[in-house]
Order: structure tokens, then sequence, then C-alpha cells
């Protein structure tokens, strides 16, 4: 048994990472599916404000959340390289893109030996606050997403976030409501409804 030193100088015996570390590699890399979630709701609330702005007259900027679509790409880049980096020592195949961060956190002890493993370690913790800086939730919190887009309701939808970091969407005039899988096809029948 070699015992080697952490980045965060506690003993790592035959790993790169302490246990606490490595215990904490396996909880971001199981939090990535969240982060990349919670960035999609910030995008999608960045330009539902954006097009009700537009609405009410007035020339508003297009909604160009180039932070979120560079953090997203990099998140992803980071799992791809990763992915296939753990499958080749492991003689598997490299999970999907969209199991990658689950298959990582599944490993994450395998991990913990790679002699990167602190650097990954580190850049997951740069992530998670680019993530936070962008989110910035407080425990529940309430976002604007614009018109209901059914002709005969003059309601406006509301998000709201919850510690369980699920995703509500109701609207305040028919009370529909919509879930986090569907708000591709809400954004969809909302530029319809501002089009007509
Ligand atoms: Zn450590
Ligand atoms: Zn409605």
């Amino acid at each position: 048994m070699t015992t080697n030193l952490c980045d965060c100088g506690r003993p790592a015996p035959d790993a790169t990472l302490c246990p606490l570390c490595t215990k904490q590699l396996g909880e971001w890399l199981a939090s990535i599916p969240a982060w990349l979630h919670e960035l999609n709701v910030a995008r999608f609330a960045t330009a539902s404000t954006q097009r009700l702005g537009r609405i009410r007259g007035g020339e508003t900027p297009l909604p160009c959340r180039i932070d979120i679509a560079q953090l997203v790409d990099q998140l992803r880049h980071d799992l791809e390289w990763w992915s296939r980096h753990v499958a080749r020592k492991t003689r598997e195949n490299p999970p999907t893109r969209s199991r990658a961060a689950i298959w990582l956190a599944q490993r994450h002890v395998i991990i913990a030996a790679d002699e990167d493993a602190s650097a990954l370690l580190d850049v997951l913790d740069e992530h998670r606050r680019a993530v936070l800086r962008i989110v910035d939730l407080p425990a529940t919190r309430h976002v604007h997403v614009g018109a209901c887009p059914h002709v005969d309701c003059c309601g406006v939808i509301s998000a709201e976030l919850h510690d369980s970091r699920a995703l509500v969407l109701e609207c305040n005039g028919c009370r529909q409501t919509w879930e986090a899988h569907q708000l591709r096809r809400l954004s969809r029948q909302m530029s319809h409804a501002v089009a007509r």
C-alpha cells in the first residue's frame, strides 16, 4: 500500500484523492445533470423575459447567454474526455452523452486513483461555482416566464425552483402546469403565440 498526499493535505491511501475528496468527486459528478438542467432553465427564463420585453415595444437586445452556452459546452467536453479516458482504463464502452455524468459518478472511486483526479476535482469545483453564479438561487426562486400561449387565456406563467431543484411552471390564468421535460415545447408554443 502506498500512501500519497491528497491536494487537500490529507493522506490518500492507494489513490490520488483522499477519501473525503473522493466522496466530493462522486457527489459533484452526480450533480452535473442537475447543473445542466438549471442552466437550461436559466437560458429559457432569459429568452422568455426578453421576448416579453419585445412585445411590449421598444428595442430589446436578443437574448444572448453566451456564458451559459460556453459553460454547457465545457461541461460536455470534460464529461466526454473523462468518459473516454476511464473507459480505456476499465475496458468498457464509453457511455452515451446523456449518461456520461452518472456513468462517471458510478466510477468515481476508480477516477480517484487516476493521477489527474485532482485536476478533475478542481475543474468541477470551477464549473460548480460558475453554475451557481449564473443560476444564483436562493432556496426557492420565482421566475417570471411569460404570457400563457393558450389563445383564450390571458394569464402569465411563472416558474418556481424548489429546494429539491424541481421546477414547476404554472399559468396563473388557466392553472395549467408544465414540467421540466416540456420546456422546449412550451417555449415553441410561446413563440408561436407571440407571432399570432
Ligand atoms: Zn483530499
Ligand atoms: Zn393560461
